[in-house]
């Protein structure tokens, strides 16, 4: 141990003692806050917090003459126990001390009164006490809701078992594996990480992967390889077993503010928008995303750190849509899954099978927005988009794998100026850019710009590098694992946007200006665009693989989700998201 009791990854050596009781009650769950530094607010945490308020307020010293008395937030290391805890209250009289553990709730209806998880965390905290020179042979845990006090006795029996808990979680640690998520167990219903777990999506897609292995194994890989999707995931396996444990969309969402001389400013528990002339519009601290600030618009400090300590970043632009920077709170802690990360961006070949998978979900999905969306596609280009999927898939060179890509483009957007149907003089005739020459190039084009900023984000939070990417390279200022991100999403999200923009009338010519170089959107036409685009972000879908339903918005993160737990190695293959 070194002297700040930290081992050389930077991982505290000693166990929090609620972290044994995390281990206690799912060691994945433990791995995933103690190990990776993963945190999720539920309504039991928040709550939680809540109860705690008069605990947490201040920590009050213990007496070193050792008479009766009550401290609240008392925290202790024992290195020789291997642990660390803070003890929400401890009772002392004379050199005897009780600890005693404030939980939410009401006291469980088993025979004990309790279960494992609370009695490993105050039997921690007793040898904790003990290695501190204490007399402690018991422990309480208080339920705030129940307001009962339920008793735990340090016995050779319990010593032993939280002895045997802190060896397990020490060489779960060492070994720097993740643990399989629980199966079908009622204890994910109530775990705040549901939703960064995912444990029966992980159980599902390990289970395909073996059993597409051994199919290949017993010859039948042919038939598995026309069938399958990308990443080798086929629907029907897993719909029944999957549940849905993360909520189906965002209850939050961005706030974009436009125009020169606007003020965000913080009010109480709403964030405001203000004018010269006064306040034009609010929304509730808690129901925001992000803030993304376009042009000249200030914003308070108040505001800013209030936004930083909520993990809501806030991303600056110029008027006209160049993306200036970001500003967020502490970044993600997770540095185990970055360097995972650089490990695979320097590996060709495992670079190589991440790409192929992304590049193939898009063509698939181009494919399946012009069958549905075009009757008139001609049958010669939907196979030959058919065949680049597999193609793709087979890759076995970077190079090759941007010629297809570059095929599948051309043969899709020839037919792209069929999706449109409305009839006010807009035409495509190929996709062009920097700067674009047409309307709806420019819309296209703009739309991309904001997925990239949505995956950007979304990438930041769930703990990845968004400049490192695996299909596209490093460039300076590139946000290269954003952009491979967005492939498969570029057809579902960007164009279909796009294509009901303009097919529903919601644009029209005089929303564009010509410059000199190309054609521009106007401030209102960009307003509408990122209307489009939240109303599609809001959408909600059927899973194609999990079978639940969630909003484009959150498959986001899903798929963010699953290439992590590809680069951690749970998973063998990157699953892109493909609709039928
Ligand atoms: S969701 Fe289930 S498997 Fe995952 S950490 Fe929570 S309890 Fe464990």
């Amino acid at each position: 141990m070194s002297d700040e009791g930290q081992n050389h990854e930077g991982r505290p050596d000693l166990i929090p003692a609620s972290m044994l009781a995390a281990f206690a009650y799912c060691p994945r769950l433990c791995y995933l806050q103690w190990v990776q530094g993963e945190f999720q607010d539920s309504a039991e945490t928040v709550d939680g917090r809540f109860q705690h308020r008069w605990l947490d307020a201040e920590e009050d010293a213990v007496p070193e003459d050792f008479q009766p008395f009550h401290a609240r937030s008392v925290s202790l290391t024992a290195p020789q126990a291997g642990v660390c805890c803070r003890i929400d209250l401890l009772e002392g009289d004379g050199s005897h001390v009780t600890p005693v553990e404030y939980k939410r709730g009401e006291a469980p209806k088993t025979p004990l009164g309790l279960y494992e998880p609370y009695q490993v965390q105050l039997c921690a905290q007793g040898l904790a006490l003990r290695e501190n020179g204490f007399q402690c042979d018991e422990g309480m845990v208080y339920f705030i809701r129940s307001k009962d006090r339920v008793k735990v006795l340090f016995d050779p029996e319990m010593v032993g078992r939280t002895k045997k808990l802190i060896a397990e979680v020490h060489s779960m640690a060492e070994r720097g594996e993740v643990p399989p998520p629980l199966r079908g167990s009622s204890r994910c219903d109530r775990c705040s990480l549901a939703g960064i777990c995912m444990p029966d999506e992980i159980t599902a897609l390990r289970e395909m992967e073996a059993e597409k292995e051994s199919k290949m194994a017993s010859d039948v890989a042919e038939e598995t390889k026309h069938e399958g999707k990308p990443g080798g995931v086929r629907k029907d396996e897993s719909q029944e077993k999957v549940r849905r444990l993360l909520p189906d969309r965002d209850d939050t969402v961005p706030l974009f503010v436009v125009g020169q001389g606007n003020i965000v400013r913080k009010r109480g528990e709403r964030v405001e928008v203000w004018t010269k002339e006064g306040k034009v519009s609010e929304a509730r601290l808690m129901e925001v995303s992000k803030v993304c600030l376009y042009g000249g618009v200030e914003i308070t400090t108040p505001a800013m750190m209030e936004l930083m300590q909520r993990n809501v970043p806030v991303l600056h632009f110029s008027h006209g849509g160049w993306y200036y920077g970001i500003c967020q709170g502490m970044s993600h802690k997770n540095v185990e899954l970055r360097i995972r990360q650089f490990d695979w961006a320097r590996d060709p070949e495992r670079s190589l099978a991440l790409a192929r998978s992304m590049v193939a979900g898009k063509i698939s999905n181009c494919r399946t927005l012009l069958r549905r969306n075009d009757p008139e596609a001609p049958q010669e280009v939907l196979d030959l988009l058919e065949r680049l999927v597999r193609e793709a898939e087979d890759a076995s060179r970077m190079p090759s794998l941007l010629g297809i890509e570059g095929a599948a483009a051309e043969a899709y957007f020839s037919r792209f100026a069929s999706l449109l149907k409305c009839s006010q003089g807009f035409s495509f005739q190929d996709r062009n850019k920097r700067p674009p020459r047409d309307p709806v190039n420019a819309v296209l084009s703009y739309l991309y710009g904001i997925l990239t900023k949505e995956l950007f984000v979304t990438v930041l939070a769930v703990g990845f590098e968004p400049y490192l990417g695996f299909y596209h390279q490093p460039k300076y200022g590139r946000p290269s694992l954003a952009l491979d991100m967005m492939e498969e999403f570029r057809p579902l999200i960007a164009d279909s946007t796009a294509i009901n923009l303009f097919n529903n009338r919601e644009l029209a010519p005089d929303d564009f200006i010509k410059t000199g170089i190309g054609i521009s959107l106007l401030p209102e036409a960009k307003k509408k665009v990122v209307a489009g685009y939240e109303r599609r972000m809001q959408t909600q879908i059927a899973h194609p693989i999990f079978g639940y339903t969630v909003s484009y918005r959150r498959i986001l993160e899903v798929q963010s989700r699953l290439l992590a737990r590809v680069l951690q190695g749970e998973l063998k293959s990157y699953p892109a998201f493909v609709t039928r």
